[in-house]
């Protein structure tokens, strides 16, 4: 069988294990939205990150900070199939290479569209570009609330977790990383809370 259709069958396997009637209007179509859902929401599996870059690096003298800041971001908790979500502030130092701004947050959607813990999240996106661009230093700090805490009232409504990795000068110069925070605005105060 197809994995989507080995999906769906699970899928209504699921609802009437929860004491639903599958076969009722509004449940008759959810097995196959559920199952395109969630492929689509862990299609990051897939991603070819050379098609997602293309020719998007490109020579450039420059050692000015790069910022990406509110980026977008949705993901799946490992832990409990729900979903995280927030934003994604992605900064760099080139060092001979620069990418097109637009590549930033699609590298950031190929790694959120998985099965993630946040932790890993951030710093697979700071490893990629750190290998992608060999800048002097690269740094991702996210914010987001998770809805397994949420939802389930493990932790305060409101309390959003913030991941942060830094690499090369962010790491190692504190000049450059309090540079980036003052940029940043508001987050320095949290940054790090959590790693
Ligand atoms: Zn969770």
């Amino acid at each position: 069988m197809k994995p989507e259709k080995t999906l769906e069958s699970n899928v209504r396997s699921i609802l009437e294990l929860l004491g639903e009637d599958p076969e009722r209007e509004g449940l008759k179509d959810t097995p196959k939205r559920n199952a395109r859902a969630l492929q689509f929401l862990t299609s990051g599996y897939q991603a070819d990150f050379d098609k997602i870059v293309g020719r998007g690096v490109f020579q450039q003298d420059s050692s000015d900070i790069v910022i990406v800041r509110d980026i977008e971001l949705f993901s799946l908790c490992e832990h409990h199939l729900l979903p995280f979500f927030g934003k994604a502030h992605v900064a760099y130092i080139p060092n001979g290479k620069i990418i097109g701004l637009s590549k930033i947050p699609r590298i950031v959607d190929a790694y959120a569209r998985r099965l993630q813990v946040q932790e890993r999240l951030t710093s697979q996106i700071s490893n990629h570009l750190m290998e992608l661009l060999k800048p002097q230093g690269v740094a991702v700090i996210i914010e987001s609330l998770h809805l397994c805490m949420m939802m389930r009232g493990v932790e305060k409504q409101s309390s959003t977790t913030v991941t942060s990795s830094m690499l090369g000068v962010f790491r190692d110069d504190a000049r450059s990383r309090q540079e980036l925070l003052s940029l940043l605005g508001g987050l320095g105060s949290t940054h790090g809370g959590r790693r």
